[in-house]
C-alpha cells in the first residue's frame, strides 16, 4: 500500500512528474473530489498513478479545430501538461507527435499491435459520413475507416469534445459533409463522450485516473457523459442563479444590471437546459469566475446537441425545472409584475408543467434593474 511519508515515494513523484509530494497529493485529491469518491479515494489514486502501468492512449483528429488538445496542454496549471503525459502513454497523436508521413503510421500500427485489447482510443472531432466519408481523410484513410481500425482492439474508447460527442460544429445544420459523433459513426452505444467546446480538461482527465485506478471507466448518463461531470444543470450551480430566482436580469450586453453581475437568461444563456459542471469545476485554473457566465458571456450549451452550435444565441433557454416557491426575496424588487415564485405558484396550480414553464418565461423581466441602480 502507499505511504505519502515514504521518502522513496516523494523522491519517485519529484523525478517523475517534476512536482513536490503535496502538489501531487493535491491533485489526486482534486481528482477525487472531481470525481465525488469518498474519503481515501485519493490514496488510491496516487497508488495507481505510481505503481500501475500507464495505460497506452492513441488519439484521432477528425473535423475539428484542435481547441480539446489545446485546451489540455496549454491550461494555466504548471503541472497539468506534464501530469497527463505522464499518466499515460500517448503512443500516438497528430498534434504532439514528431513523427510524420508513415513513419507516424507505423507508429499508429505498432502500438495498437503492442497493446491489443488494452489501450484507450480517444477520439477528438466529428466524422464526415456523407458520400463515403471523403471529406476528411488521413494517411489515405477516411476518419471512418480509420476509427474503426482504431477502435476495434481498444479497451475503450473515448470521445473528447463536443465534435466527437455528437457531432458539434461540423454537423450544424444544413451539416454539409453528415458529420456525426464517434458512437453514431461507429453505431456504437458504449462510447465514453467528454463533450464540451473545450471540454474541460479536468473531466477528460478524471476519466483517464478513474479508469486507471479501478480498472474501469467511470459510471455515465444516457449520452456516455460520466454523471460527475454531467449529471447536474449549470443553472442549478450557477453563481447568478439567487438573480435569476429575485427576477434580476441583464437584458443588453452592458447594461446596468449586466455590470452587476445579474442574471443572463434574458441574453439567451442555455445553462437552465444544458448539464456540466463548469460553475463548480473553472477553467485554467484562475480562479473565481473563469468560465462564460462567470465573466458575463450567457452559456451557449455547448455540451447539449441540438443547442450547442444550433439553438440561436438570443432564443431563451427551456427551463427544465422551476423557481423554488419557498425562495426568501433577496431584496425587495423595483417592479410591479408577479414574482418568479408566486409565477411558478399560479402555474403549478394551473396543472402543466410545461405551462409553467411559459408561465413563469412569461413574467421574467418584470423587475428589471433602472440606470443607476
Ligand atoms: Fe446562471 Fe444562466 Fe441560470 Fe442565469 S440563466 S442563473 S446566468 S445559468
Amino acid at each position: 500500500m502507499y505511504d505519502d511519508r515514504d521518502t522513496q515515494f516523494e523522491t519517485n513523484v519529484e523525478t517523475r512528474f517534476g512536482v513536490s509530494r503535496r502538489d501531487f497529493m493535491k491533485f489526486c485529491a482534486a481528482m477525487a473530489a472531481t470525481m465525488g469518491l469518498p474519503k481515501g479515494a485519493d490514496a488510491q489514486i496516487a497508488e495507481a498513478i505510481t505503481k500501475k502501468e500507464r495505460p497506452s492512449v492513441i488519439w484521432l483528429h477528425h473535423q475539428e479545430c484542435t481547441g480539446c488538445t489545446e485546451s489540455l496542454l496549454r491550461s494555466e496549471h504548471p503541472t497539468l501538461d506534464k501530469l497527463i503525459l505522464d499518466i499515460i502513454s500517448l503512443d500516438y497523436h497528430e498534434t504532439v507527435f514528431a513523427a510524420a508521413g508513415h513513419q507516424a503510421e507505423a507508429a499508429r500500427k505498432a502500438a495498437i499491435e503492442k497493446n491489443k485489447g488494452k489501450y484507450l482510443l480517444v477520439v477528438e472531432g466529428a466524422i464526415p459520413l456523407k458520400d463515403g466519408g471523403i471529406y476528411c481523410k488521413i494517411g489515405g484513410q477516411t476518419s471512418l475507416e480509420l476509427t474503426r481500425e482504431c477502435a476495434q482492439h481498444a479497451a475503450a474508447v473515448v470521445a473528447i469534445g463536443s465534435c466527437a460527442s455528437w457531432g458539434g460544429m461540423p454537423s450544424t445544420p444544413p451539416n454539409p459533409t453528415g458529420s456525426a459523433g464517434v458512437g453514431e459513426a461507429l453505431g456504437r452505444k458504449d462510447i465514453v463522450t467528454i463533450p464540451g467546446c473545450p471540454p474541460n480538461p479536468y473531466n477528460f482527465l478524471a476519466t483517464i485516473v478513474h479508469f486507471l485506478t479501478f480498472g474501469a471507466l467511470p459510471a455515465v448518463d444516457a449520452k456516455g457523459r460520466p454523471t460527475f461531470a454531467y449529471g447536474r444543470l449549470i443553472h442549478d450551480n450557477c453563481e447568478r442563479r439567487a438573480h435569476f430566482d429575485a427576477g434580476r436580469f441583464a437584458l443588453e450586453f452592458g447594461d446596468p444590471g449586466h455590470r452587476k453581475g445579474y442574471c443572463l437568461y434574458k441574453l439567451g444563456c442555455k445553462g437552465p437546459e444544458t448539464y456540466a459542471n463548469c460553475p463548480s469545476i473553472l477553467f485554467n485554473d484562475v480562479g473565481t469566475g473563469s468560465w462564460p457566465v462567470g465573466t458575463g458571456h450567457p452559456c451557449i450549451g455547448c455540451t447539449e446537441k441540438h443547442i450547442g452550435f444550433e439553438k440561436p444565441i438570443h432564443a431563451l433557454a427551456d427551463l427544465k425545472t422551476n423557481p423554488p416557491t419557498g425562495y426568501p426575496r433577496i431584496v425587495e424588487e423595483q417592479g410591479t409584475g408577479a414574482t418568479l415564485a408566486s409565477a411558478a405558484l399560479v402555474a403549478g396550480v394551473a396543472g402543466l408543467a410545461v405551462g409553467a414553464g411559459m408561465k413563469i418565461a412569461g413574467n421574467l423581466g418584470k423587475s428589471e434593474p433602472k440606470d443607476g441602480e
